[in-house]
């Protein structure tokens, strides 16, 4: 028979699975039971329409045998099945395909890949030399085989087989020095990792083991052989057990088994609902994002059971955006079995429990906060930004809900601080909050007008983010506290002493300052300033729109010309540097302008602003050297 060939990624995903040194190659029965319980599950909710095409719900199994001789490892199922095309399709390529990028093939990553993804059917490779899968749909007469000894290809062709479902063999490898492989073929062995991996599968997973017992009615010591069928998992679902009777580890294993995560979980919250609606949930806090988390390919949602039976994959409309990286489920008797995509929207019962789940996710946000700093810090880094564009989406309408779980690096200690905690801290002379931005907090720390806040003995909170200062903007206060941008007109440092100094400075130096204005060029107003430490001069704005926010806004594909701040250069009256720009204002003009120049040059640099005008920059201070 012909043999057909894989897909190029699939070859290359079964090559990583066939020389596999991963050293937990285990995980493949746990990913071929999950199948199975999958396909069942498709055939018991196609049942709820077509009743003829299921079985009562006690006859759905996952039946599991091994011929330790033969070294053959038997997994069948009552599932839904496939057809001929289904089995080319399914197995002949690898859905997950786009998640994976094979860049390279070394061991290292080859470890990564399957760790983080679980690498579904394909897994089987690692143990077997040999799959076979032999499946029937619901109506056919036919059943089909396919079969693959790895990457060459494999082969399909018609069968028989008597019930609908799907029924794969595993051809185990041969024994070596470094890996047992009879280990697959053994029952307590096998029954092992079934407890360890499928435990809450809610089909039963059988076996049947060979003892010895006495003859009934038999003489004294007189024993038979008997095969004995047995469940091996306790079937309840773990999210259905009690809280207090599921260990770290069990919650972890459901995890990352079901969730494709390699790492455990921030924060697991189990919880049953009672009330109006009730339903219970097993809800997970990551680590650490998902690759495309940040894309938008990236899907939201969590999966919705009816009474034990899953009706959903992954229902958008239970999470809030700015919870999107949430996972886990929801359970439900109060959720109708035929919900369908369009009426979801609609559906009362599911927004209510929408609403409570999104408090229940606030609160254990902040109970974590409270109560494991570090926990919480790596959920934010990883987490934050969600939770920032959270309260900058809908016009501000969650800010409310999201303002306490939202933190920003403080110039105190250079350590992550919420916005209570910075309150709490203010002193009693300080009307604001303060924040300057940067590319880093490193940089924003050193801007002249962040150094004159600290130098008053206020904090200052440090913008790295793009969307931190309209997440800010958009909350507008904080315990009716307002945000103050350093580098815009609203820093409110001086006392009234110094700005009447300042006012009379200015309104005196007015012809210089307007000297200034016009030889620099582009900028909407020139000033003397007293918060600007050692620094010679430094860039602000006025009006609404911050340097800062101009800069992101400008990045935008839809960018129009009118996003631009009102740039103010700041020149320190006290600096030597103003005493010079003076004395060559009344002396030579001309030269007063280059030096202007200059200062402008380095505010923006300050600033984080590119120079506009590189070429004439080079110019002007290579004539200062000669
Ligand atoms: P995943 O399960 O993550 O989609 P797999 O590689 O494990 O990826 O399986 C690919 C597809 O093959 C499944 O999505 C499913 O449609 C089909 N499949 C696998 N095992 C079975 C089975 N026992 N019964 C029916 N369909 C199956």
């Amino acid at each position: 028979m012909k043999k057909k060939q894989f897909r190029t990624e699939s070859k290359k995903l079964l090559d990583m699975m066939i020389n596999s040194i991963y050293t937990h190659k285990e995980i493949f029965l746990r990913e071929l039971i999950s199948n199975a319980s999958d396909a069942i599950d498709k055939r018991y909710f196609r049942s709820l329409t077509d009743p003829d095409s299921g079985l009562n719900r006690d006859e759905y199994e996952i039946f599991i045998s091994a011929d330790e001789e033969k070294r053959i490892l038997k997994i069948s199922d009552n599932g839904c099945g496939m057809t001929a095309d289904e089995l080319e399709n399914n197995l002949g390529t690898i859905a997950k395909s786009g998640s994976l990028d094979f860049k390279s093939e070394n061991a290292a990553e080859n470890v990564d890949i399957i760790g983080q993804f679980g690498v579904g059917f394909y897994s089987a490779f690692m143990v077997a030399e040999k799959v076979t899968v032999v499946s029937k749909v619901y109506g056919a007469e036919k059943a089909f085989k396919w079969e693959s000894e790895g990457v060459d290809g494999y082969t399909l062709e018609e069968c028989d087989k008597e019930a609908v479902g799907t029924e794969i063999t595993l051809y185990i490898k041969p024994d070596t020095e470094e890996e047992d492989y009879c280990e697959f073929l053994e029952p307590y062995s096998i029954q092992r990792l079934v407890k360890k991996y499928s435990d809450y599968i809610h089909y039963p997973i059988r076996m049947d083991f060979e003892t010895t017992k006495p003859v009934e009615g038999g003489k004294e010591g007189e024993t038979e052989k008997v095969t004995e069928r047995r469940t091996l998992n306790s079937i309840t679902p773990l999210w259905k057990k009690p809280a207090a009777e599921v260990t770290e580890e069990e919650y972890n294993n459901f995890y990352t088994s079901k969730f494709m995560d390699y790492e455990p979980p921030v924060k697991v919250m189990h919880y049953k609902q009672e009330g109006a609606v009730e339903y219970t949930a097993l809800l997970y806090i990551p680590s650490h994002a998902p690759f495309d988390y940040y894309s938008k390919s990236y899907e939201k949602g969590l999966q919705l059971y009816s009474s034990g039976v899953m009706i959903m994959d992954r229902c958008a409309e239970v999470l809030p955006d700015y919870f999107s990286f949430v996972k886990g489920l929801i359970d439900s008797s109060d959720i109708s079995l035929n919900i369908s995509r369009e009426t979801l929207q609609q559906d009362h019962q599911l927004r209510t429990i929408a609403k409570a789940v999104e408090k229940k996710i606030k609160s254990e946000l902040l109970k974590l906060l409270e109560t494991d700093r570090e926990k919480y810090e790596t959920f934010y880094k990883a987490f934050g930004s969600q939770l920032k564009f959270g309260v900058y989406s809908d016009y501000g309408t969650h800010k409310e809900l999201l303002q306490d779980l939202i933190m920003f690096t403080s110039s105190n200690e250079m350590k992550y601080t919420t916005l209570k905690e910075y309150v709490s801290r203010m002193p009693e002379a300080q009307k604001s909050i303060y924040y300057a931005c940067g590319d880093s907090a490193e940089k924003a720390l050193k801007l002249p007008q962040a150094q004159a806040v600290i130098a008053k003995g206020y904090e200052v909170l440090l913008l790295t983010e793009d969307v931190d200062e309209f997440t800010l903007q958009t909350m507008m206060n904080y315990e009716e506290k307002k945000f103050v941008n350093v580098s815009t007109d609203e820093l409110d440092l001086a006392t009234e002493e110094e700005t009447k100094k300042l006012k009379e400075e200015n309104e005196s130096g007015k012809e210089l300052l307007d000297f200034i204005k016009e030889s620099v060029g582009g900028l909407n107003s020139v000033k003397f300033s007293n918060t600007l430490g050692g620094h010679p001069a430094a860039l602000s704005s006025e009006g609404g729109m911050s340097i800062e926010m101009a800069r992101v806004l400008s990045k935008m594909p839809d960018a129009g010309e009118g996003l631009k701040a009102s740039l103010v250069l700041e020149i320190n009256s006290e600096h030597a540097v103003t005493s010079k720009i003076k004395e060559l204002f009344s002396q030579d003009k001309d030269k007063c302008a280059k030096y202007c120049k200059l200062l402008y040059a380095q505010a923006r640099l300050l600033s984080g602003l590119e120079i506009e005008n590189a070429e004439e920059l080079s110019g002007l201070i290579t004539e200062l050297m000669v």
